[in-house]
């Protein structure tokens, strides 16, 4: 495979992905450069919004794609935002600032802060492929109480790994890489193309 579509417009996963993908000689094309418009992510689960973006667009492009759906489950609040994480505080426009916010607000007063990122990714050959590419990655940390950081993308100033005594957004591109729930996706993902 030399040429494939990520099903994205989020510039913070976009970037992330180019970093990943071209050093294995695959040209990332995304649909923005293809002038396809977003998917609706209509589903309750992570696994089904995937599978929805990148059968949209793979039938578009008439290319294969890659879709990741992702988020920041947190504990004490039954696994919010979830799915609904780059619309927590609202789509009209969709804020990195806002949802940073509202978790804050609804953390208050908590103090069991776990949390997790989860991602998955859904790679299809074609629009029609039966047997689509799966593979799945967990990020364990904590929210912390104020943002600090300016690396990373949405949640990532106020993701905490306790182990590093540091946030994500406090980490190098390729540290957060080696260890992120998108970064284990990704491993993985690659681990079965290789196969095929
Ligand atoms: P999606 O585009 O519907 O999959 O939404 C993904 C959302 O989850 C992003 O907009 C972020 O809010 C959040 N998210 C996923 N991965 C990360 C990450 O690596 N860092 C920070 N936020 C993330």
């Amino acid at each position: 495979m030399q040429k494939l579509v990520i099903a994205s417009n989020n510039p913070g996963k976009l970037r992330e992905f180019q970093f990943l993908l071209q050093p294995l000689g695959i040209e990332v094309l995304t649909q923005a450069q293809l002038g396809i418009t977003e998917a609706e992510e209509p589903h309750h689960t992570f696994i089904e919004n995937a599978l929805a973006k990148a059968r949209h667009v793979s039938r578009l492009s008439g290319l294969p794609a890659l879709a990741d759906d992702s988020g920041i489950c947190v504990e004490a609040l039954g696994g919010a935002p979830g799915v609904q994480s780059a619309r927590y505080a609202g789509d009209n426009p969709k804020s990195d600032q806002r949802n940073n916010e509202k978790l804050l607000q609804d953390l208050q007063g908590v103090t069991d802060r776990r949390a997790h990122y989860y991602c998955v990714l859904v790679l299809l050959h074609h629009a029609d492929d039966p047997q689509p590419l799966i593979a799945e990655g967990e990020w364990r940390g904590e929210i912390a109480h104020e943002e600090r950081g300016d690396g990373g993308f949405g949640y990532d100033p106020l993701f905490w790994l306790p182990e590093l005594g540091k946030m994500s957004a406090e980490l190098p591109r390729d540290e957060k890489h080696a260890i992120s729930h998108r970064g284990k996706a990704l491993k993985v993902l690659l681990e079965k193309l290789k196969i095929m």
